[in-house]
């Protein structure tokens, strides 16, 4: 993943979902002012369309919203992204707001607010992600590498080694061999693999979790067709035999 430093500002968007024009108008102006990618949605339904194509860096939501509300979204899209949310909500809906936070919201603004404070909430949440993404990185760097008999498997590298020659992964390759190794005899689904590995893109079909399984067994496997550290578990999904 590359760090959100290294992206220049202009590349982070933002959905906003929003069934007021005027607020949806001017949150957007700001939001662009202050340097971001801005897409908007007017419903909760446009919004789960946008969301399934593609998951923005962060997204506002307003948790009253025509055809499917801001909570029932917050709570589908928990499900498959961990993108910041931050919610606008009316003094009314306090606990809409509390429920919203439960289910995994990261922040609120209350209405009517200052679209200069909701641009720093923006900030102060984009920094939060970032640290924590820095010390997820920072973590990765000190892990020691994997070892199954002739098989290594070392994160910091990105290196897979099976009896000292280096095996050849791509990104999401190497991704979803070191989850799974990470985590010995867990058995994954593919709906879990594809949100873990893909981000919970629904674009994305779930047979490629199948065509990335076969094409790192080709690599590790010593017999592909009857592999013994990728298993398959029929009917549910694969596990890492250690
Ligand atoms: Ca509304």
């Amino acid at each position: 993943m590359i760090a959100a430093s290294e992206v220049p500002l202009s590349e982070l968007t933002i959905l906003v979902v929003e069934d007021e024009p005027s607020i949806a108008e001017v949150v957007g102006l700001y939001l662009q002012r202050a340097g971001y990618k801005v897409q908007t949605a007017a419903d909760g339904k446009i919004a789960m369309n946008l969301l399934m194509k593609e998951i923005p860096d962060l997204v506002i939501l307003d948790l009253m919203l025509p055809e499917i509300d801001g909570l029932s979204l917050t709570r589908w899209l928990r499900d498959r992204s961990d993108v910041p949310i931050i919610m606008l909500t009316a003094r009314r809906e306090e606990i809409d707001r509390i429920a919203g936070l439960e289910m995994g919201a990261d922040d609120y603004v209350v209405k009517p607010f200052s679209p200069q404070e909701l641009v720093s909430r923006v900030r102060a949440v984009m920094r939060r992600i970032k640290r924590a993404s820095d010390d997820e990185q920072d973590a990765h760097l000190s892990e020691p590498p994997l070892t199954f008999g002739d098989l290594v498997i070392d994160a910091p590298s990105r290196n897979v080694n099976i009896s000292g020659n280096d095996v050849q992964l791509t990104a999401k390759e190497f991704d979803m061999l070191y989850l799974l190794a990470q985590h010995p005899k867990h058995v994954y689904t593919r709906e879990q693999l594809l949100n873990r590995i893909w981000g919970g893109a629904e674009y994305i079909d779930p047979g490629t979790v199948t065509v990335h399984i076969r094409r790192v067994r080709e690599k590790i496997e010593a017999d592909p067709s009857n592999p013994t550290r990728l298993v398959t578990v029929w009917g549910v999904g694969y596990k890492f035999e250690p």
